[in-house]
């Protein structure tokens, strides 16, 4: 067992903390107040090759392994939660699902310029009335002369309103269930009758748009379809699996700036003439605090670790993203706390931290849901 990172692994990190520092912190206080897509900064992270990290390079990617990939993402999220998902969702959902189930002419074409940053991807599975539960979506992809009309919406897609290549499943067969999904690559310019109708206006999250989707008579090419038919479902689940880890790492990124912000606040905030740090309570806050970060760390690179062997890793990468997203959210909530009441002003960015650590719980998989997922798996 060897819990340390190779010089490569180091290397990665230090260069994104270091773009993290320098390009990110400083603006992500601004990000969060406009709530605008950063697309400058999405183009500096596209030329370090961040925008396709764990693509091969023949298909424009960095070639990383999957921990650095997350310990980038971490990194990335530490800096601003909006970008953290800006990334996990072009690389981990969009990105991913034309790599693991794309045929190489589609690699090519539509893989290729998303890890090289040129084009940005979404990833359209949720819909009004199906979250949790994928199969009861309305969409509909029906066949007719070679091309596949599809008509309905999709509900909260981030990126959605900045994608070039949209990944959107649809019921090809509506009397099937989950065997009844498909899925395709749409691209917003070209095609005909997709529609963004609008933003959400979100509790944290800023700077990643959300998008309500709307498609009428949307015609798409036969070979835009990923894999055969009605494999949609399968191919979700196993896209959002391996996305978890990455979520796990947007958890431990938000949670490690909320933790290193409570502990400089610590360290200068002085009551009853002395330091608060000094108080047993609040030194014992932030050794939780670090003991839990360090612990949902060590979760997501089990997670990565079995990943990259090859094992199965359904129950490790919920795992990680579960405990993940509760410590962000309770590291978040510690540090309003130690801020005391200016923590629960906008002076510092320890509300933004609680914010951002709270949709941890909800997308890619409830904790409600991943609890059954782990239950599930526990039992088999
Ligand atoms: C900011 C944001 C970004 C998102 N980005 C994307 C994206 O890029 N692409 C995409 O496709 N989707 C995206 N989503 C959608 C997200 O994945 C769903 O919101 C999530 O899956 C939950 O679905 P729901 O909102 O319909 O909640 P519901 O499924 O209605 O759940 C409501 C409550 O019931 C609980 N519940 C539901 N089913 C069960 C069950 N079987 N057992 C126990 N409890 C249950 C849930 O845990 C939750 O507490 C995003 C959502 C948000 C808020």
């Amino acid at each position: 067992m060897d819990f340390t990172l190779s010089p490569e692994q180091t290397q990665i990190r230090e260069m994104v903390a270091e773009f993290v520092d320098e390009e990110i912190v400083p603006v992500a206080g601004e990000i969060d107040h406009e709530d605008e897509f950063p697309r400058d900064l999405v183009s500096e992270m596209a030329d370090l090759g961040l925008m396709g990290m764990p693509f091969p390079e023949e298909y424009g990617g960095a070639g990383l392994d999957y921990h650095s990939y997350a310990l980038g993402l971490e990194e990335i999220s530490r800096g601003s939660g909006g970008l953290g998902t800006v990334v996990a969702a072009h690389i981990s959902l969009a990105g991913n699902m034309i790599y693991e189930f794309g045929d190489e002419d589609q690699k090519e074409e539509y893989l290729t310029p998303l890890a090289e940053g040129a084009d940005i991807g979404a990833f359209a599975l949720s819909e009004a009335g199906a979250g949790s539960d994928v199969p009861a979506m309305e969409t509909t992809a029906t066949l007719e002369d070679g091309e596949y009309v599809v008509d309905g919406g999709k509900l909260w897609i981030s990126n959605g309103s900045v994608a070039d290549t949209v990944i959107l499943f649809a019921k090809t067969d509506p009397e099937a269930g989950n065997r009844g999904i498909s899925s395709f690559i749409v691209r917003p310019e070209e095609d005909d009758g997709f529609y963004v109708e609008g933003t959400e206006e979100k509790l944290g999250d800023k700077g990643c748009p959300t998008a309500e989707l709307r498609f009428d008579g949307l015609r798409l090419p036969e070979e835009r379809r990923l894999g055969d038919e009605g494999r949609g479902f399968v191919q979700a689940l196993k896209t959002l699996n391996g996305g978890r880890i990455t979520i796990a790492a947007r958890g431990v990124g938000i949670a490690r700036a909320a933790f290193e912000e409570a502990r400089a606040y610590a360290g200068e905030r002085e009551q009853f003439g002395q330091p608060i740090g000094e108080f047993q309570s609040i030194k014992h806050k932030l050794a939780d605090m670090d003991t839990k970060i360090q612990a949902a760390k060590l979760l997501m690179h089990k997670a990565a670790d079995n990943k990259i062997r090859g094992e199965d890793y359904i129950k490790e990468a919920a795992q990680a993203k579960l405990y993940a997203s509760e410590v962000s959210r309770e590291v978040a909530n510690e540090g309003i706390q130690i801020h005391g009441g200016y923590g629960y002003t906008k002076d510092f960015p320890a509300e933004r931290f609680y914010r951002d650590a709270k949709l941890n719980e909800i997308y890619e998989g409830t904790s409600e849901v991943l609890r059954n997922t782990i239950g599930d798996q526990l039992l088999e």
